[in-house]
């Protein structure tokens, strides 16, 4: 099944502007991966990779997760070296300031194009930018994701680790 199609398949009764996030999608490959429970999504310059159970279990949060993949992936087209550069460092204190920036940034990104898309204000943003969650996201990311990844193959790869 097709993004769109899967956007099709939400409720009406979740009162979600759908043709709006369609629009935003157009031309951009979007794969729809069956992951294990709490992973919601990722982006690469070649794609954007969603957990298709989120449609199901929350649509209001896989809508905000299209959104902040989005972020991310318009970034990857816009900076794809520089960006790259970041993933693939093996100097944490290089790593973490930029990785911790750009979610922010996603997070941000989602919160307007939310609201302008279903005029509702939702509350998914994690608030990165607060010291305390972010002392717990940085042992997350230094564990998950730093020095994880090498080449942009791997990076293209890495969300299949996490299929169920
Ligand atoms: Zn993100």
């Amino acid at each position: 099944m097709g993004i769109n199609r899967l956007l099709n398949g939400i409720p009406k009764d979740e009162n979600l502007n759908i043709n709006f996030l369609k629009k935003q999608l157009r031309g951009i490959n979007v794969e729809l991966l069956d992951l294990k429970d709490g992973y919601l999504g990722f982006s690469t310059p070649n794609k954007i990779a969603l957990n298709k159970n989120l449609a199901k279990q929350s649509p209001s949060l896989f809508y905000y997760t299209i959104l902040h993949e989005l972020c991310h992936y318009k970034r990857f087209q816009k900076y794809n070296n520089k960006m790259l550069s970041i993933i693939f460092t093996d100097d944490f204190e290089h790593f973490y300031p930029n990785i911790l920036n750009e979610e922010i940034l996603a997070d941000r990104y989602a919160d307007r194009l939310y609201y302008k898309g279903n005029r509702i204000k939702i509350n998914y943003n994690r608030n990165l930018d607060k010291p305390w969650v972010n002392s717990i996201y940085k042992v997350f990311i230094k564990d998950s994701l730093f020095n994880k990844i090498k080449t942009i193959e791997e990076y293209d790869n890495f969300i299949y680790k996490f299929l169920k």
